[in-house]
């Protein structure tokens, strides 16, 4: 620090206005501390994070609308008709900017009635104490106690690839492309391949992997690629890309190398941490050798620092950054807590969905834990036969405790249902615990019940 440059003394420091950031301010102002937020905004960023404006809420938006435009079709041998349907994507934008508008200005008037000070600027942290943000009007020098980083991630640009669109990029498009090739079939790749499919674009996914969402049980990925392939998507597994020239893209696998065109290439094969940019060296936080933040269980790099969200270990979703996130301050308040669940849901929002919490029977078994299986059709489900729609369910059950250990489904609307999951995980619930609970006729729901019957009837 130079002679002349006055710090302000901060009590709470909280890095990054996303859903680990603000969830982060919010408990801490709850918990009587005096905390000050600072985000830099850009286009990845900004209140809300990037699950706000980059991530979560526009790819679901996209989504939506897609899957609308789709049912007209779809829906056409129920009886549907509907005159010259089309999907406008430039009113599509303003609607999109309208919902992130309100969503983020919910945001920023919570903060603000929780007292949470806000500072729009980039930080960087200069020593164990303090930190200089860059803000429009020039740099502002802060003095710490405490710190919580959620700074979250940017997408990995591969320098051969790199001419390529992101996921921000697609998202942003005001005219749907007629051809697109997407690189990555992991569950952003799958999210927006659907979508871009729905609206009518002839989509080619390649996939360096022998299968889709390789970190996902086969039976439901098995279930959505042939889906997608009844849309019309091309998938090109155990293919890697080569390099990218303009609008052709080679592609290398067994049987040599290929060319494909396309309007737009997407390539979704992971994303950076934000970790690099902001000295944490300086601040004693440890990183490791993917640039993730090294925290114990209650998320603490150091007794004064914590991290929280996709800067640390474990899945890259916005609910498990705020479930840290409240884990992270009271740790720091001198609260006891640690981050402890028994499952984490994740969802994939392609048609079927898939939606997942807790072990796998692969990840039973390689932990080598005895489990039963139980699985429930969803093509017998009356409520998925009226969506159009087929799927199943699984549930993986400790043979010994009989508690159950996971729920794994791929079905119209599974996302709403696997909350049902991961509460009956956090309760210890055993299968009679499930099936002793009515679940309404018809919904989806009944599948659960089915596939935990299945497993009662076993025993
Ligand atoms: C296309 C896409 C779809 C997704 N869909 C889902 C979904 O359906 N469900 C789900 O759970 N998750 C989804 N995610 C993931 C989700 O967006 C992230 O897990 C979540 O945003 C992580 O929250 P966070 O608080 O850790 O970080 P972020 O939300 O990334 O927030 C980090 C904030 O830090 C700020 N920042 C960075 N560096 C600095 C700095 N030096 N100084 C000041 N501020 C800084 C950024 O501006 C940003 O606002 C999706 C992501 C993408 C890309």
């Amino acid at each position: 620090m130079v002679v002349g440059e006055i710090p302000d003394p901060v009590d709470l420091l909280v890095v990054g206005g996303g859903p680990g950031g603000y969830t982060a301010a919010l408990r801490a102002a709850e918990l009587g501390r005096k905390v000050t937020l600072v985000d830099r905004g850009g286009d990845e960023g900004g209140i809300g994070g990037a699950c706000l404006w980059v991530g979560c809420i526009p790819s679901k938006a996209l989504i939506e609308v897609a899957d609308a435009y789709h049912q007209t079709i779809a829906m056409r041998r129920a009886g549907l008709e509907v005159d010259a349907a089309a999907v406008n994507l430039a009113t599509f934008q303003t609607w999109k900017g309208d919902l992130i508008a309100q969503l983020g200005g919910g945001v920023e008037s919570l903060l603000a009635s929780a007292g949470v000070e806000v500072i729009s600027g980039r930080l960087r942290f200069t020593n164990g104490e303090s930190a200089a943000v860059d803000t429009s009007t020039g740099t502002r020098f802060l003095n710490w106690k405490q710190a919580l980083i959620a700074v979250g991630t940017r997408p990995s640009i591969i320098a051969s690839l790199a001419s390529a669109s992101t996921s921000t990029d697609i998202l942003a498009m005001k005219e749907i492309p007629a051809s697109a090739v997407i690189v990555g079939a992991g569950y952003i790749g799958l999210e927006l391949g659907t979508a871009l499919a729905k609206l009518g674009t002839t989509v080619t996914v390649v996939e360096a992997a022998e299968r889709i969402a390789p970190t996902i049980d086969p039976q439901l990925t098995g279930h959505v690629r042939r889906a997608m392939e009844r849309m019309g998507v091309t998938f090109l597994t155990g293919h890697s890309v080569v390099g990218i020239d303009g609008r052709e893209v080679t592609v290398a696998g067994e049987g040599g190398e290929r060319k494909l065109n396309a309007d737009r290439i997407l390539v979704a094969v992971g994303r950076t941490p934000n970790t690099d940019e902001l000295g944490l060296d300086r601040a004693g936080v440890k990183l490791d050798q993917g640039g993730l933040i090294e925290v114990d269980d209650s998320m603490l790099a150091n007794p004064r620092v914590a991290a929280v969200g996709d800067v640390v270990a474990g899945p890259a979703l916005a609910h498990k950054a705020s479930a840290e996130a409240v884990v992270a301050v009271e740790a720091l308040c001198g609260l006891p807590s640690k981050f402890e669940p028994r499952g984490i849901p994740m969802v994939v929002f392609t048609d079927p969905e898939i939606a997942s919490v807790g072990l796998t029977e692969a990840e039973a078994a390689e932990m080598q834990i005895d489990v039963v299986v139980g699985q429930a059709s969803l093509g017998a489900n009356g409520r998925s036969a009226t969506l159009g729609s087929d799927g199943m369910v699984k549930v993986v059950v400790d043979l010994a405790s009989e508690r159950i250990l996971g729920l794994h489904m791929v079905g119209r609307h599974v996302s709403e249902l696997v909350a049902e999951g991961a509460l009956a995980l956090e309760m210890i619930a055993t299968p009679q615990d499930v099936t002793n609970t009515i679940h309404p006729h018809p919904t989806v729901s009944e599948g659960i019940h089915h596939a935990l019957t299945s497993v009662v009837s076993k025993r």
